[in-house]
């Protein structure tokens, strides 16, 4: 079909209802930006899911980088986004204007090369994300066993998707999968989906990725039967990349994981394995727990879990906005909060 057929298909199709979750905080933001939720069918509804790396990640974890900065006096890295994300009580940003070290790299080797650099620092950088990123995670320590690197760790908050498509199958008539964590794991974990019930289609990243994807999925839902569909085929292929999966897992083991807003996913996260303890933070460290009480009008976990929509929370553009986040996704880019307040809050 052609993109004036697609969005003429979206914009007509006339019932059942259908709600659709975009995983991705990329979808999330792309969706936006191209404009597409001004003219679906009103029996089309788009709900964003937990797939900003930046949004998911947790208060205890904020406070951990927050107590290796100002208390044991480590350099911390990161990627710009993390940094303004709140924790309990303060954040990074805030950390730096205290005299922490907090530098914003582009990469986690970036972070590597900083620490071979700066010998008299210990280096840390904080390690979020998806199975795209997990691979660079593992390759900066790879890197730092091979160059003799003993000031280089990271702290892990690493998660995987598996757990949160199943935490949210409730949520969602049907899945927008993310094409580029399926052109890592493949599509076996969808072709599981379906056959417990749980529908989705792989989308890639453009306008008209996007449409066909859409269209599949509200075309293949009529039909009333679970289905999975790889609307990415150019990317993504069965076996993915096994290669990467074989560099993660050989670093890295499966761990419950905490997601922000949401709670404990089991197994949804990934950790350093004990033989590369040195270069996990949290272990090298011997961070203590840092948990409390934790008090906020903040609705990003149920934004992240589709239960509302960003405009539904009562800081929404008044306490909070992208110049004052109370909380994460209004901080990142990928982020529902933030991708609401930039291209239309009433969407
Ligand atoms: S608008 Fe702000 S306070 Fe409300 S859920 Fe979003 S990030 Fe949290």
């Amino acid at each position: 079909m052609s993109t004036a057929e697609l969005r003429d298909y979206l914009t007509n199709y006339r019932g059942p209802k259908i709600r659709i979750m975009e995983v991705c905080g990329t979808h999330t933001h792309e969706i936006f930006r191209q404009g597409i939720r001004r003219f679906l069918s009103p029996d089309i509804e788009l709900i964003s899911g937990p797939g900003c790396p930046v949004c998911v990640t947790p208060v205890d974890y904020i406070d951990e980088a927050i107590y290796l900065a100002l208390e044991r006096h480590a350099t911390i890295t990161s990627f710009g986004d993390l940094v303004r994300v709140p924790g309990r009580c303060s954040s990074l940003q805030k950390a730096r204007a205290e005299g922490a070290k907090v530098k914003v790299v582009y990469s986690p080797l970036d972070s590597e090369k900083y620490a071979r650099e700066h010998p008299d620092e210990q280096v840390v950088f904080l390690s979020v994300g998806f199975e795209t990123t997990t691979p660079s995670d593992v390759i900066a320590v790879k890197n730092a066993i091979k160059d003799g690197i003993d000031n280089f760790s990271i702290l892990t908050a690493n998660k995987t998707m598996p757990g949160a498509y199943e935490a949210m199958a409730s949520s969602t008539d049907a899945f927008l999968y993310p094409g580029h964590v399926h052109a890592i794991t493949g599509t076996d974990i969808c072709e599981d989906l379906v056959k417990r019930g749980v529908s989705g289609v792989i989308a890639g990243f453009t306008g008209d990725e996007l449409l066909t994807a859409l269209a599949i999925t509200v075309r293949k839902f009529g039909e009333g039967e679970p289905f999975f569909v790889n609307a990415y085929p150019r990317v993504v292929t069965a076996e993915g990349s096994p290669a990467a999966r074989a560099l993660v897992d050989k670093f890295m083991q499966p761990c419950d994981a905490e997601w922000r807003g949401i709670g404990v996913i089991p197994g949804s996260g990934v950790e350093l394995r004990p033989e590369y303890s040195d270069y996990d933070a949290r272990k090298k460290f011997g961070i203590p727990s840092l948990g409390g009480e934790y008090k906020t009008a903040c609705r990003c976990g149920d934004v992240l879990q589709g239960k509302i929509k960003p405009t539904d929370c009562p800081l929404y553009g008044k306490a909070c906005n992208p110049d004052h986040p109370v909380g994460a996704c209004m901080v990142s880019d990928e982020g529902a909060c933030s991708a609401f307040y930039t291209y239309g809050g009433s969407l």
